[in-house]
């Protein structure tokens, strides 16, 4: 039996490397309603979205293998739109906590699509030594006809802000899991095989 499995529920200020195995914090950052919380629910399964971080945000905790290697993902879905232009404790807390980042827009918002450049820079800044794995993800891509960024855009920005991209449908269930075993290989493409 694996001992991990009787730790008590992770949060994000208590997060210990408590059993061999890698365990890493992702987080996700994006507009209201590109479909963050849709995306990790589907990562996570629904029985498993009941871990609340110290923030009263959503922490989803899951063990994947990925290249026959198993890694935990502790996902967090607690960003929160900025208000009055003022940075919250919650959002400067989110860009110091990832050891990953999803950056999240729906193909069919193109605000949404500009805000995903300014998280890209707002982490840049946060974490400038550092250098962080960033996935940036278009989901929504099966509202065809409402579509305003296209593919090739996705694609462009990512290359200009150095991160990986991958186009996503949480209502076809489409490329899900390819986003997070992405996020895993990304982490230890970095960590050089150390555990974080
Ligand atoms: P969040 O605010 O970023 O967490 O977004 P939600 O996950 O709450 O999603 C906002 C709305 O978009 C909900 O009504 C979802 O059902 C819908 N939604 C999320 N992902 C998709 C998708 O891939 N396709 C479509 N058609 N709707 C989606």
């Amino acid at each position: 039996p694996d001992p991990s499995n009787t730790e008590p529920p992770v949060t994000p200020g208590t997060f210990r490397q408590a059993s061999r195995k890698p365990r890493y914090r992702v987080v996700l950052l994006g507009d209201p309603g590109v479909g963050k919380t849709s995306l990790v629910n589907l990562f996570a399964g629904v029985q498993e979205r009941d871990l609340l971080d110290q923030h009263g945000g959503a922490a989803y905790e899951r063990r994947l293998t990925v290249d026959g290697e198993e890694t935990t993902l502790l996902v967090l879905d607690t960003w929160e739109p900025e208000q009055r232009g003022e940075e919250s404790q919650r959002r400067s807390h989110c860009l110091q906590i990832g050891n990953a980042y999803i950056i999240v827009y729906s193909v069919t918002d193109r605000d949404s699509f500009e805000s995903a450049s300014e998280l890209r820079i707002q982490l840049r800044r946060a974490r400038q030594a550092e250098d962080i794995p960033i996935i940036l993800v278009g989901n929504k891509t099966d509202l065809v006809r409402c579509r305003e960024v296209s593919e090739e855009e996705g694609q462009a920005c990512a290359a200009v802000f150095d991160c990986k991209f991958i186009e996503t449908s949480a209502a076809l269930q489409h490329n899900v899991d390819e986003l997070f075993e992405g996020v895993v290989r990304q982490i230890r493409l970095r960590q050089g095989g150390k555990k974080s």
